[in-house]
């Protein structure tokens, strides 16, 4: 058999975090009462005109800033026609001629090193409405609260070559919009969607194949699944001398496998002309360095910065900032503990542990850095002891309760009073003869055996290293 490569270029739509649609005051939000959230404007009514949204535009511009695209000065909206029950207007706005953002790139990390991938354009547009099929009664149903919530499409050239490589190019998007807050990029609930194009070519080709383009594809590992399947699909096509026809496939998770929708439309099927109802938009230089002056400090940054400022390893601060949520926490609780190391001990272990137990995804993390900030001191003074300290941060976890109101009213402080300890102490020494013996005669081991004892006599809540102290003291002055 030949040598195949495969190529792979992707189109992902982003949903922006707008409140309000991009060409009406409608709400974006998620989970309405189907039809709730819709006007004459986005229910395409004739004569109701568009009015562009402009936090829509700086989304936009600021994901084109952070991916290196050079932003344009003047822009504008097309339509795109065709007929779909989803779309109330028979046509959808979008920008064909003048995309808002062209010629970037961002950088993956592959198993080879750093590798660039190119971003050809994004552009603005409007998303469509939602059909429900009800299959027992033949009908459909139709939901416009989606349609004209905005999107962005980022087009990438075809830079790719394995799934390995799409996946880390998608994450790099998904963490700089979400650290852009542009849109949460939920891949399950729709807010991110990627469609992939393939082709392959015999290795030392320099043209490119015949491509399908794949769409449906809710989940990183659904995306996995389909480049293997459809890679291999054309490979065995061309290898019994046939083609690859150019079409767009719809894959089916469930099955694991593809099958064709249409045969691949071209632009011109669309009919695309210049969106008569909207101005172009002009994007000035003032407005421009406003966009600019408001970037956040992006992934990249931040890692490099905790590892200088924090002092963390490259692998603790790679989780930690997987997270803008988390790495706000971080931040937050190690400038007024002032010990960066256990804190992310706390994040990166009980956290996450607690998160994953409940299913919750690190983004939406409620935990108060005060609060942590805290445990992390009573902690560190010896006032709680592992044990209790992970009891008290599961519930301001959960309850967001008072560490120290919560360790009072539960008992969890340790003992820290020496007269109460040495009490306690002298009648574990009294009680148990043989283990002091062993240890005056030079076996280590025993005096765990001791302080076993001594946290047992106090349920626990001895403080560890003032117990080893006393039993030493104790033991040396008894003879
Ligand atoms: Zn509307």
């Amino acid at each position: 058999m030949k040598k195949y490569e495969t190529v792979i270029g992707l189109e992902v739509h982003v949903e922006l975090a707008t409140k309000t649609k991009i060409f009406c005051g409608c709400s974006t939000a998620f989970g309405a009462r189907p039809n709730a959230h819709t006007c004459p404007v986005c229910t395409g009514m004739p004569g109701a005109l568009p009015v562009l949204n402009r936090q829509v535009v700086e989304y936009a511009a600021a994901v084109g800033l952070a991916t290196g695209c050079a932003i344009g000065s003047y822009s504008m909206f097309d339509r795109k026609n065709y007929f779909y029950p989803d779309n109330p207007q028979n046509y959808q706005i979008s920008q064909l001629y003048q995309p808002l953002c062209r010629n970037g790139s961002v950088e993956i990390e592959t198993q080879q090193g750093l590798k660039v991938i190119g971003i050809h354009e994004i552009h603005m547009e409007e998303d469509a409405g939602k059909l429900i099929h009800d299959e027992s009664k033949e009908v459909s149903y139709v939901d416009y609260n989606r349609a004209g919530v905005p999107l962005i499409e980022i087009v990438s050239e075809p830079d790719m070559r394995s799934a390995q490589e799409v996946i880390a190019y998608l994450e790099k998007l998904r963490m700089i919009i979400r650290y852009l807050g542009a849109s949460d990029c939920k891949l399950q609930e729709g807010s991110m969607r990627a469609d992939v194009n393939l082709s392959v070519r015999e290795v030392g080709t320099a043209a490119y194949g015949t491509r399908t383009e794949m769409k449906n594809l809710n989940s990183f590992k659904a995306i996995t699944r389909a480049i293997d399947h459809e890679r291999n699909r054309q490979i065995e096509l061309l290898e019994s001398g046939r083609k690859v026809v150019q079409e767009t496939r719809r894959w089916d998770d469930g099955k694991g496998d593809s099958y064709a929708m249409r045969s691949k439309e071209d632009a011109q099927d669309y009919r695309y002309f210049p969106e008569p109802d909207l101005v172009p938009i002009a994007v000035s230089a003032q407005w421009l360095d406003a966009i600019r002056a408001g970037q956040p400090e992006l992934r990249d940054e931040r890692k490099q910065r905790y590892k200088k400022q924090y002092g963390l390893s490259d692998y603790d601060a790679d989780i930690i900032t997987g997270s803008k949520r988390v790495a706000d926490i971080f931040e937050a609780a190690s400038d007024i503990c002032q010990q960066p190391k256990k804190v992310s001990n706390w994040l990166m272990g009980e956290t996450m542990r607690l998160l994953k137990e409940s299913g919750q995804d690190p983004d939406t993390l409620t935990l108060d850095p005060e609060k942590l900030a805290k445990i992390v001191r009573l902690a560190d003074s010896g006032a709680l002891t592992n044990t209790a300290a992970k009891e008290v941060f599961a519930q301001v976890f959960q309850n967001d309760t008072d560490p120290e109101q919560y360790m009072e009213e539960k008992g969890l402080k340790t003992v820290s009073d020496e007269g109460t300890l040495k009490r306690v102490i002298e009648q574990v020494i009294k009680d148990n003869p043989q283990s002091v013996e062993d240890y005056r005669s030079g076996k280590q081991k025993a005096i765990g055996f001791l302080v076993g004892q001594t946290m047992k006599a106090t349920q626990g809540k001895a403080n560890p290293g003032l117990v080893n102290r006393i039993l030493k003291e104790l033991i040396g002055i008894v003879h």
